[in-house]
Formats: structure tokens, C-alpha cells, sequence
């Protein structure tokens, strides 16, 4: 038996295979696409298809073709590359060998096609290469770039290692790409940067990051000498990555010349895109934009709940329910949602990566301030970003070469829409930046949106194949092929009526059947009188057939008729995309500034609709709202028709820098410190902010430490998190930062915990440049700090109202009012009793608290364990009783089991040694 991997259909499929090395081949065979061998096993395993064998011992899985976007998008989702080979040829059309190519390579992180994007998502892949000369395989800080192919949006940056995280999260990366390193896996800071956020790493050959080579790709790529006119260093680090970011772009989405010459030997044509549209690489100015990094993103829950996260994915909430985004993006029209994908993804890039010069942010302000005032204004907007597409992404496709008909079409509504948008604001003088750069971009386009409205049908197909996108009588050629198609019946009775007046012949015939094709018929008895142009063709029993010239070009005509005709209405819109593709900047102008448009307008909606109010900023460290409300609380509140308590925040200036709030579990401490930081992001974004009135002191930097995300660290303790993520804070934390803690220190033993707040409270409290603070915590010792630290240290606490019910039980109601001064009660048994706890186990509880009490108390006095309290000076008599938590370690424990006087020298050593050890674990 021949071995099943020898046959030329298998040989060509490892010759792709090895071409496109770490893809997935999807090979077409007929009306499937296969995959075989280990590609069959571990794609039928990780999305669960069926596994079969071409032949005995080769094992294959496949497709029917008409699923392959399906397939497409579990494939990218689950981290694959993925290269489609088609055939170029109908099998039946060629003797042998079908000629195939390799016409898309998708990978997670360059999508293009509208089936496998989402909308409101960025897309991005990334190159990181250190920008440490002194360290290379752990290096201080790293040199990113990204870009989204769907728009060609094209950045870099270079950043502290730690902080690669928080780009990458920004701007949407699914994909990042390194340089191949000799053990073959990715280096820690890589992986680091890459893992938490589940982002596909890919290893790249070295040479592809060497200054020469990216270099090149770069100004190649540009048609420039140099790249002084971007900003940046031909030789700096962000370069590097961006040579072979684009390189790998281009390896992906343009066809290489294997490829090209594979394909012109078989005498077909494929188009693969030009990349056109990726622009000139921006450097993200870290400076302009007010941090927050991905810890602080998430606990804050600007685009995912916190939920979201731990449940690992955002296919469990795709919507942003519980989300600062989603309160924007679930409204419904006219309360805060955007029109536009664009104006969705601008709005989001605002919400993670606000500004923070006041100037920029007044700017913003202003434009949402018009549309509050000028509702009538905002509602006319309204209703053209509504009748506007992604032009951003349909640009993409279109130098891609992936726009579909409907993409065409869309996109010259879309632009004769934002040429009316020019006109609808011009007006508005805080919305003139805006006007001038649409009018001028729509005016770039001349006559290529009116071309295409007159050219193509109103409801285009999904497919050029189908057919149908140009419109009748716009092309004569066009129109002259769909006549022929439509009404071959009636020219050829034209035809019979002409010739039979002319020849004066009654009883000739035009006719047609499969086997003969067109024919002229005259009876036997007249065929001899036939006139000289009818040409002899076919004798039959009692009839003569002929035919003309002109009967066998109609012939020829009709039956391409339909080739033709598809043909043409191809190159009308191979003609209108290529002259689309001339004018991607314009495009991408207009779909920038509609874009903002349509944030702006959705801030302005949900200012109006919720009350909102504009925060006055300052460049002082100061933080005073009043009657402040959690956005998105206070979102859902309204959904079940409650509402949100509104609390007043001072921090800064005439008050202590530094709150410290007390009050039982579920009162709302966590809500109250998030909502401070949710309001001041939302001032820095331009926005309008949920309170009476507000004055945002401007802010570098948002730190968070909320609650625990152990999930997302696998192998690192919550603790050890915690820490880490507190440490940063306190060496980062500057005097215009905003810091958020929440019950830190609650992840290990009270006394490591307590003190440790204690600290890390006086740490920042007693820095001249305090950064504003807010600590939130259920340790009420920390509030001796008010008086230790007079006018650094303010004492918060949440309002709860008792309601006495006889005997041991109260009813506690959470008033959620937050008020000065501090409480000292933690209200755990009342909590439990809401929880649904059973009866016995609460009053239990009670017992055994009471009798703990007693204990404690009378331990602590004559308690003969020495521990130095007058070096704790923090911890207080009351605290006493926490020292009972106290775990020694077992080294004291083992010291005190030592019998000295049984101990000889070298045994003594020995022990010595253990200790040690011990210690040493
Ligand atoms: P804590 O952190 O003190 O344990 P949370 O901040 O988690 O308490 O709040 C507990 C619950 O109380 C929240 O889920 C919310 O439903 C409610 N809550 C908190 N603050 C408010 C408020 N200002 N207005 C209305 N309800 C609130
Ligand atoms: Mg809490």
C-alpha cells in the first residue's frame, strides 16, 4: 500500500504546513476544509471537532466551507494562527493536482473580517523588545508597539517592564510578539506582561528587531528617508519593535512571494491586502494621560466587573453590565450610548486613558458642556451619527482588500452623513475644531461617495459572487452583458422577425437547443433559396440549419453573459475600493473625529439625562465633591427604582490628605472609595460627574489596591499580590496621585495586618506631598491616627442606624451615609443574620464572642508571653487581646524543647544548625 503521505495532494499540504510554520492549516479540499495530523488532534480537542483518518494512520478533522468564519473565530479565540489555503481552480477545470494558495493567515490578534470583530473591541497585536541595554533577558524597562489592523492604528511607547502590562491591556492586545530567545520560551518579562491578560506570545526571529532590518520595513513601508518626522530615533527601542511588528503585519495580511509565484504559476490571481491604511506609529505620550494601570482598570471595573475577571473571560459579560462602560454603552439611545462603533471605542480609550492636562480636559468638557446646554443641537446629532458606519474599519478592509459590497456602500453613506454632520455643527463654536477637520477630509473625497451611490444599489449583497451590486443603466457594458442574460428570448425573436422581413422567408426560425446552441431553421424545401450569409450547419431529416456571424456572437455573448456580467460589476468595484484606497487618510480623519463627535455627545446624554454636573478642575491637590453618587450603583439603583445615598468627599487642601474610613462589612466602604476614584476618572475623561458640584484637583496617577483577584495570579498568594501591588503604590504614589486602599492588610494574621496598615498609613499620611488618600478598613485602631497624625489624618465613618429588638438582638439598618469621625463596632453577627445564617449559629456566634471577650481581656493582663510593646508604639491596650493571635514560629516552639543540660557540644551544634534551617524555610 502506498503510504498514505506520499500522494501529491498530501505533499502540497506539508509544503504549506512548513511555510506557514505554527499555523493551523486549513486546507480546502472540495467543499471542506481538512487539517491533519497534530493540527486535526489538538484543533478536534481544543474546539471540539470531530477526529476521522483521510487514510489508515492519518488522522484528520475538518469543515464544511461554509462555516469556516465560525470555525474562525473559536480558533482565534483560543489563541490560534491560522492559515486558509484555497484552491485556485475548480477541481473539475484542472487534469491532476488542484493548484492551491494561502489567501488569509488570521491570527487573535489581526482581525479584520466584521464576523470575527466585535465591535466596541479593540483589536491590537504587539511587539515588546527591552530597552536596557545593561540587561536584555531582565530588563527595567521595555519598548512597545501596537497596531489594530482593523484601522490601522499604529502606536508605541516605551515604559517601565511593570507598566507593559497596562499598555497592552489599554490598547486591546490579543497577540504579542518577542525576540526568539536560545531556550526556546518566552523570557519572564514576557511572559509577565503577557500571561494575566491570557495574550498569545509568538517568537520572532532575532533579525527581524536588529536596527537595520526595522528600520527598513519602517521607511519602506512610509515611503520616507527617515523617521525624525514620526518623533522618533531611527535606533531607539520603540523602533525596533515597530519594524518587526509591521513585518510581521505585513507577512500576515499581504501575500509573500512564495505565495505571489505559486499563484502566477497557476495562472490565477488572488488579491492580499496593501496595508495602506496603517498610518504613521504614534507614540502614546505617557505624560498626557492620567494612569491607571490594569490592577487598578479592573478593580475599579471600568470596562469588566470584578466578576467578570475571576470567571475568566468576557464572554461571560459581554455587554459591561456593572461596568462604567456599560452604564454608557446598555443606555438606551439618547441616555448615554454612542451611535458608532468608533464613537464606542473612542469613548472607551477616554474611560481607561483620560487625561490629565487640564487644558486637554477643559477642551472636552467645553464640547460635552455645548451639547448639555443645546439639547435641541444634540438630538440632530444624534440622528446623523446614527445613519454613520465604522468607517474606520470598512477603510481597513478596503486596503486589505476585504471590503464586501455592502462595506462600499456603507461607507459612502456613511461619509456623505459626516458631511452633513459638518453642517449640523457648524454653529457651534465648541464643536469647531470638529467641523473643520470633517469639512475638510469629506471635501478630500470629492465625487467618490456621490460615484458610489449612483454606481451601486441601496441594498447591496453580502457577497460580490452574488451578484447585483451595480445598478442597471449606470455601464453600458454592464447593462449590454444583463440584457443579453435577461432577455435572450425577445432579441432572438427580433432577430427571426429581421431576417425573415429581409429575405422575405416565412417560415425561417431561430431557435436554440443544448446540443446545437443557436441555429437558424429552414424547411428542406426552401433550404436551396437560402440566402448566401446563412452559413451551413447541420442537416436534419426535413430541415436545414444555419447560422450568421451574428447569431454565433450573440451565441457567444449570451452564454458569457453571466461570467461577463460578474466580471464587470467586479472591476466597477475593484475601481471604486481602489479609489477609496487613495483616500485612506481621509477616511481615517473622518472616522476620528465622528468618532469623537459621538463620545462626546454620549457624555453629554448621560450628563443630561442623569443630572450630571460639570467638575471644576484645578491644578491644587484638592478633592471636593459634594453629594457624590456611584455611577454605576446608583445606574442600577434607579433600574430597580431605589436610589443612591449621595456623600460628600474632602481631601486636600484645607482638609487632611489622607481619610481613613471606618464602619461595619456592608456598609459601603468599598463603594464610597470607588466611587471618589470612578468620579475623578471621570473628570479627567471630560466628562460630567454624578454630585451636587465638584472640584477635581488635576491627577497623575489613580492606584487601587481593592479587594482580592488571586485568579488572575495563579502560583502567587492573594497575599503576596497584595503586597506586591501596595508596594508599588507607595513607591509611585506622587502628590497629585490619587490612591485607593481597601482592606489592606485583611490577607494575613490581624496583628501582621493591623500593623502593617498602621504603617503603611503613616507612610503616606506623614510625606509632605501626602498623595489623597482614601483607606478604607475594617481595623478601628487605625483611627488613633487622626490624633497621632493631626491634619494628615482624617477619620471617615459609615452611619449605621440601631434598632433595638429586646434582649442581645439589634436590627441594624446601612444607612450608607459616610460621616466624620470614627466607629468602633464591626456588626459581623448582623450581617450574618441578613446573610440568612441559621438562628442557632448567630446566636451561638454571640456566645462565643461575648466568652472571647472576657477571656481575652483577662488573658491579656497576666499574659506571661514577652513581647516588646514599647517598640510597637502603635498598638495600644486595647489591641492586647490581638496578640493572642500570635502564632509563634516552630523554631520557638523547638528552642524551648532544648534540654540544655543534656546537650554535649557537638549535639548542641547540631541543634544549632536545625534551628537555623528551620528559620531559614
Ligand atoms: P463594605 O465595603 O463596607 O463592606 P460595600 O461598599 O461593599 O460595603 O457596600 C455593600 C452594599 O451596600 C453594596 O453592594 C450596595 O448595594 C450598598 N450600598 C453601598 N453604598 C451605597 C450607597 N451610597 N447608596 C445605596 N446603596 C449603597
Ligand atoms: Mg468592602
Amino acid at each position: 500500500m502506498p503510504d498514505p503521505r506520499e500522494t501529491p495532494a498530501m505533499q502540497q499540504y506539508y509544503r504549506f504546513k512548513k511555510r506557514y510554520e505554527g499555523c493551523i492549516l486549513l486546507f480546502r479540499i472540495g467543499d471542506f476544509y481538512e487539517m491533519f495530523d497534530d493540527d486535526a488532534v489538538t484543533v478536534s480537542k481544543a474546539i471540539g471537532l470531530t477526529l476521522t483518518q483521510r487514510t489508515a494512520g492519518v488522522p484528520m478533522a475538518g469543515m464544511p466551507f461554509h462555516q469556516l468564519e465560525t470555525y474562525l473565530r473559536k480558533l482565534t479565540l483560543k489563541g490560534f494562527r491560522v492559515a486558509v489555503c484555497e484552491q485556485l481552480m475548480e477541481a473539475s477545470a484542472v487534469k491532476g493536482l488542484v493548484p492551491r494558495a494561502v489567501t488569509r493567515v488570521i491570527t487573535p490578534g489581526t482581525l479584520v473580517d466584521e464576523s470575527l470583530l466585535e465591535t466596541d473591541q479593540r483589536v491590537a497585536v504587539a511587539a515588546i523588545v527591552p530597552a536596557d541595554s545593561k540587561n536584555t533577558a531582565s530588563p527595567a524597562r521595555v519598548a512597545l508597539a501596537t497596531i489594530d489592523v482593523s484601522t490601522g492604528d499604529f502606536f508605541v511607547s516605551e515604559c517601565l517592564t511593570t507598566s507593559a502590562i497596562d499598555e497592552l491591556a489599554r490598547r486591546g492586545v490579543r497577540e504579542l510578539l518577542y525576540i526568539d530567545t536560545a531556550e526556546r520560551t518566552a523570557p519572564a518579562y514576557v511572559r509577565d506582561a503577557a500571561s494575566p491578560l491570557n495574550i498569545a506570545t509568538l517568537p520572532r526571529a532575532a533579525w527581524h528587531f536588529r536596527p537595520q532590518e526595522a528600520l527598513d520595513t519602517l521607511i519602506t513601508h512610509f515611503a520616507v528617508k527617515t523617521l525624525a518626522g514620526f518623533g522618533l530615533q531611527d535606533n531607539e527601542p520603540a523602533v525596533l519593535a515597530a519594524g518587526a511588528l509591521l513585518r510581521y503585519v505585513q507577512e500576515t495580511q499581504t501575500a509573500g512571494d512564495d505565495e505571489s509565484r505559486e499563484v502566477a504559476a497557476a495562472g490565477a490571481t488572488i488579491r492580499r491586502g496593501s496595508l495602506a491604511h496603517v498610518r504613521a506609529p504614534k507614540r502614546t505620550d505617557t505624560a498626557r494621560h492620567l494612569l491607571i494601570d490594569a490592577v487598578s482598570l479592573r478593580s475599579l471595573e471600568v470596562e469588566r466587573t470584578m466578576r467578570d475577571v475571576v470567571m475568566g473571560g468576557s464572554a461571560a459579560n459581554k455587554g459591561g453590565d456593572g461596568t462604567l462602560m456599560g452604564i454608557f454603552q446598555l443606555a438606551p439611545q439618547g441616555q448615554g450610548s454612542c451611535r458608532t462603533p468608533m464613537g464606542r471605542r473612542t469613548l472607551r480609550e477616554w474611560l481607561c486613558m483620560p487625561l490629565c492636562e487640564r487644558a486637554a480636559v477643559e477642551h472636552r468638557q467645553t464640547a460635552v458642556a455645548s451639547l448639555v446646554a443645546d439639547r435641541t443641537l444634540a438630538e440632530q446629532i444624534g440622528g446623523v451619527l446614527a445613519e454613520i458606519q465604522d468607517i474606520a474599519r470598512i477603510a481597513g478592509r478596503v486596503s486589505l482588500a476585504r471590503a464586501t459590497p455592502r462595506d462600499i456602500v456603507a461607507l459612502a453613506k456613511s461619509v456623505r452623513a459626516s458631511a452633513q454632520l459638518a453642517h449640523v455643527i457648524a454653529d457651534a463654536p465648541a464643536l469647531a475644531s470638529l467641523r473643520t477637520a470633517l469639512e475638510t477630509a469629506t471635501r478630500e473625497l470629492a465625487d467618490l461617495p456621490a460615484d458610489i451611490a449612483r454606481l451601486c444599489v441601496d441594498e447591496p449583497p453580502a457577497h460580490m459572487r452574488d451578484g447585483g451590486l451595480i445598478r442597471d443603466g449606470v455601464d453600458a457594458e454592464l447593462d449590454e452583458a444583463r440584457l443579453l442574460e435577461r432577455d435572450a428570448g425577445s432579441w432572438l425573436s427580433a432577430y427571426q422577425t429581421r431576417l425573415v422581413a429581409e429575405h422575405n422567408l416565412p417560415s425561417l426560425k431561430v431557435g436554440y437547443n443544448k446540443v446545437a446552441g443557436y441555429f437558424i431553421e429552414l424547411p428542406m424545401a426552401q433550404a436551396a433559396t437560402a440566402p448566401v450569409q446563412l452559413k451551413r450547419m447541420q442537416t436534419l431529416r426535413n430541415a436545414e440549419r444555419f447560422t450568421t456571424p451574428e447569431l454565433s456572437d450573440f451565441e457567444r455573448k449570451v452564454t458569457t453573459a453571466q461570467a461577463r456580467a460578474q466580471e464587470r460589476e467586479k472591476q466597477l468595484f475593484q475601481e471604486l475600493c481602489d479609489r477609496a484606497l487613495q483616500l485612506t487618510a481621509a477616511l481615517a480623519t473622518i472616522a476620528d473625529n465622528v468618532a469623537s463627535l459621538d463620545a462626546t455627545l454620549a457624555l453629554a446624554d448621560k450628563a443630561h439625562h442623569r443630572g450630571w454636573v460639570r467638575p471644576t478642575l484645578t491644578d491644587a491637590p484638592a478633592l471636593a465633591i459634594a453629594q457624590g453618587r456611584h455611577p454605576v450603583l446608583e445606574e442600577a439603583l434607579i433600574g430597580s427604582g431605589g436610589s443612591c445615598v449621595a456623600n460628600d468627599t474632602c481631601l486636600g487642601s484645607e482638609a487632611a490628605a489622607l481619610a481613613l474610613l471606618t464602619g461595619p462589612n456592608m456598609a459601603g466602604k468599598s463603594t464610597y472609595i470607588r466611587q471618589v476614584a470612578l468620579l475623578t476618572l471621570l473628570a479627567h475623561a471630560g466628562s460630567f460627574v454624578p454630585a451636587a458640584s465638584a472640584t477635581v484637583g488635576m491627577v497623575d496617577r489613580i492606584f487601587t489596591r481593592i479587594g482580592a483577584d488571586d485568579a488572575l495570579h495563579a502560583g502567587q498568594s492573594t497575599f503576596m499580590v497584595e503586597m506586591i501591588e501596595t508596594a508599588n503604590i507607595l513607591h509611585h504614589a506622587t502628590g497629585r496621585s490619587l490612591v485607593i486602599l481597601d482592606e489592606v492588610g485583611r490577607g494575613t494574621s490581624t496583628l501582621d495586618g493591623l500593623s502593617l496598615a498602621w504603617a503603611i498609613v503613616e507612610y503616606l499620611a506623614k510625606r509632605d506631598d501626602a498623595p489623597r488618600t482614601l483607606f478604607a478598613t475594617h481595623y478601628h485602631e487605625l483611627t488613633d491616627l487622626e490624633e497621632r497624625l493631626p491634619g494628615k489624618v482624617q477619620n471617615l465613618h459609615v452611619a449605621v442606624r440601631e434598632w433595638p429588638q429586646g434582649g442581645d438582638h439589634a436590627e441594624i439598618v446601612f444607612l450608607h451615609r459616610i460621616l466624620p469621625g470614627k466607629t468602633d463596632r464591626s456588626y459581623g453577627l448582623h450581617v450574618a443574620r441578613l446573610a440568612g445564617m441559621p438562628k442557632d449559629v448567630v446566636s451561638r456566634a454571640n456566645d462565643v464572642l461575648k466568652s472571647l471577650a472576657v477571656h481575652t481581656g483577662a488573658e491579656a493582663s497576666k499574659s506571661k508571653r514577652r513581647v516588646d510593646t514599647t517598640r510597637v508604639s502603635s498598638v495600644t491596650e486595647t489591641q492586647m487581646p490581638l496578640f493572642k493571635e500570635y502564632v509563634p514560629h516552630p523554631a520557638v516552639d523547638a528552642l524551648r524543647e532544648v534540654k540544655l543540660e543534656e546537650l554535649t557540644p557537638m549535639k548542641a551544634f547540631d541543634t544549632l544548625r536545625g534551628l537555623r534551617d528551620m528559620v531559614q524555610d
